[in-house]
């Protein structure tokens, strides 16, 4: 490999998804139904049968709005008071939800099945920790959904690349008209000129490095590196909330959506590190601020349950959604709940708007701030939307990319850009020395978690810069790669790279804590409404090439007398 050029292969489509997650399959088969004449491409560095964070399954729709069993008015305020404290654009959630029951009813038709009591009735369970009214949570038969959507992908006119990874947008004047990117595979670089683009590569889940040590034991898709987030920001999106970071108090180096919760209706105990019984509330902040700030971990015990509550537990446990990561830790570790404390506490910190809240900025139609790039699922800032957003909001990306993509033409491309693009990525593959991807990545990915992860403070953050700055002027131009997978990891380690430093401005900026884990600053500890109820938004200034913060008004519902 070292020493070759890279064939260039140029391709042309009306609409190009890039990711084949769940948000863009469901864009791209949006998409083909409302325009069955465009031509649909998507490009997935995986393979879209079981790519994403949809991969293993999954148990739940988390956001459905049954009529007659919640309304969206009542998901608003319960995300607005307990997800976001009020720092919210309350059209996304409204809309969210508004179509969230058709969504369930697409995908039943697909052959989802979600959990019905006696009489026929849709059974929705709790979505939030506060006092806020509304059953959103409706439990499904997830497992297949991934290779279910791939059926549907495969039965339309859509053009699937997968082992494509992409690597950069095709942009000028506030547009975007393609990308271009390679095979992993076979090395081809792939240049695609499109009419419309949607984004749907999702969140960085490669961020802080999770307890096990494993750079890959993250608790979001590890596939994810947040390129999305750094392709858009490089074309000159304006991208929102990268100052919240998901961060969540799991079962230590398992790492997957499993915590007390799942058993809750079993009497365990919680000890601390000191051996006495405390008081826990899974979900509660209040707790979980105490615990972030101790740096200690809990304990959940089971010994002195009946066998039949511990039977119950593992049903439940080694049935879920993660169950093979799940089976597999209980049995290599040779952990036996009727004997062993299970250890929590909070893992690694990553950026999504499925759980989390950062992303590009978006309107209810999935426009970002660049005419032609249309954004949904984790990478669009929808936040805390879970697989509901990805899908409702895929639907409306591939129908407005439809809409806009047929009364466009294609443009141009520029042969000397793209071979300079082309040559600057695989000159690594050509260099005799330098540092290994994954030994810079692991460097990064450390850093991220020392300086970047909950409790913070400006001089943490500022530290962080400097350390960004070293990265991007010494090490990041001096990566080595022996192969193609190799060379796929230097692109997302840049990508990581861009996602650091959108956190760390993004956190200086906000002086003040709002979601407790999630931005906590022990130099400004309190919430502080009076200056800081609005969003924290960045830009790339393409004069400077400098990343630009600022703030943005939040927005609320317009009542029906001001419509
Ligand atoms: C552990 C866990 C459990 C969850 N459980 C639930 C649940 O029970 N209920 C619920 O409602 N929600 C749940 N969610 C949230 C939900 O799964 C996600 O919000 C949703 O699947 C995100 O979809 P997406 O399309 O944005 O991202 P993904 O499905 O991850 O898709 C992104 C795709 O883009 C591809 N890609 C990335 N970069 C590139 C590139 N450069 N070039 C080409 N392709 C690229 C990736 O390979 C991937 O296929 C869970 C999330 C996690 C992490």
């Amino acid at each position: 490999m070292p020493g070759t050029k890279p064939e260039i292969e140029m391709l042309n489509t009306d609409i190009l998804v890039i990711g084949g997650g769940s948000a863009g399959c469901m864009a791209a088969i949006a998409a083909s139904d409302a325009a069955p004449d465009l031509d649909i491409t998507i490009l997935e560095k995986a393979n879209i049968r079981r790519s994403g964070t949809l991969a293993t399954g999954m148990d739940a729709l988390n956001i459905v709005a049954v009529p007659g069993l919640s309304t969206p008015e009542e998901y608003v305020k319960g995300t607005d008071l307990d997800h976001l404290r009020e720092v919210i654009d309350e059209d996304l959630h409204y809309v969210l939800a508004e179509k969230s029951f058709a969504m369930l009813k697409k995908l039943e038709q697909w052959g989802v099945e979600f959990e019905k009591d006696d009489t026929g009735q849709y059974v929705g369970t709790p979505t939030f920790y506060g006092p806020y009214p509304g059953n959103f949570t409706i439990l499904m038969e997830g497992l297949d959904l991934k290779l279910i959507l791939s059926r549907e992908v495969a039965k339309r006119r859509i053009t699937v690349l997968n082992h494509t990874i992409t690597t950069s947008l095709l942009s000028d004047n506030n547009s975007v008209y393609g990308s271009c990117g390679f095979n992993i595979r076979n090395g081809k670089f792939i240049v695609c000129s499109a009419k419309a683009v949607i984004m749907a590569a999702g969140g960085c889940g490669r961020f802080g490095m999770p307890s096990s040590g494993y750079m890959y034991g993250t608790f979001d898709f590890p596939g994810n590196a947040g390129d999305g987030y750094s392709m858009a920001y490089r074309a000159g999106a304006q991208l929102r909330n990268f100052e919240y970071v998901q961060h969540f108090v799991e079962i230590k180096k398992l790492n997957v959506p499993l915590g007390k919760g799942y058993d809750s209706e079993c009497e365990t105990k919680m000890i601390n590190e000191h051996g006495e019984e405390i008081e826990w509330r899974d979900g509660s902040d209040e707790d979980e601020v105490k615990l972030l700030l101790s740096g200690e971990s809990v304990y959940e015990r089971f010994s002195h349950l009946p066998e039949e509550d511990i039977k119950k537990i593992e049903e439940i446990w080694f049935n879920s959604e993660r169950k093979h990561s799940i089976i597999s830790f209980f049995r290599e570790r040779k952990i036996d709940i009727r004997k062993d404390d299970i250890e929590y506490g909070f893992e690694d910190i990553s950026l999504c708007s499925g759980h989390g809240s950062s992303g590009i900025k978006v309107d209810t139609e999935t426009a970002t701030s660049l005419k032609g790039l249309y954004a949904a699922g984790d990478v669009a800032c929808v936040p805390v939307q879970y697989l509901s957003g990805a899908f409702v909001y895929g639907e409306i990306a591939g129908q407005s990319a439809a809409k806009y993509a047929e009364k466009c033409n294609t443009r141009e491309i520029d042969h000397e850009l793209i071979q300079n693009q082309a040559d600057k990525i695989f000159a690594q593959l050509d260099r005799s020395d330098g540092i290994k991807p994954k030994d810079f990545e692991l460097r990064l990915r450390n850093m991220i978690t020392e300086y970047l992860a909950p409790p913070r403070n400006a001089e943490k953050l500022e530290t962080a810069l400097k350390w960004i700055e070293k990265f991007r002027n010494e090490d990041v131009e001096n990566l080595k790669v022996e192969d193609l997978h190799e060379l796929g990891k230097a692109v997302e380690a840049r990508f990581i790279l861009d996602c650091a430093e959108m956190t760390a401005r993004s956190a200086l900026k906000r002086q003040e804590t709002r979601w407790g884990k999630s931005d906590f600053r022990t130099d400004f500890p309190e919430r502080d409404d009076k200056n800081w109820l609005k969003f924290v938004d960045l830009k790339m200034d393409h004069k400077t090439g400098e990343m630009t913060i600022f703030t943005s008004p939040i927005k609320r519902r317009k009542s029906k007398e001001q419509k």
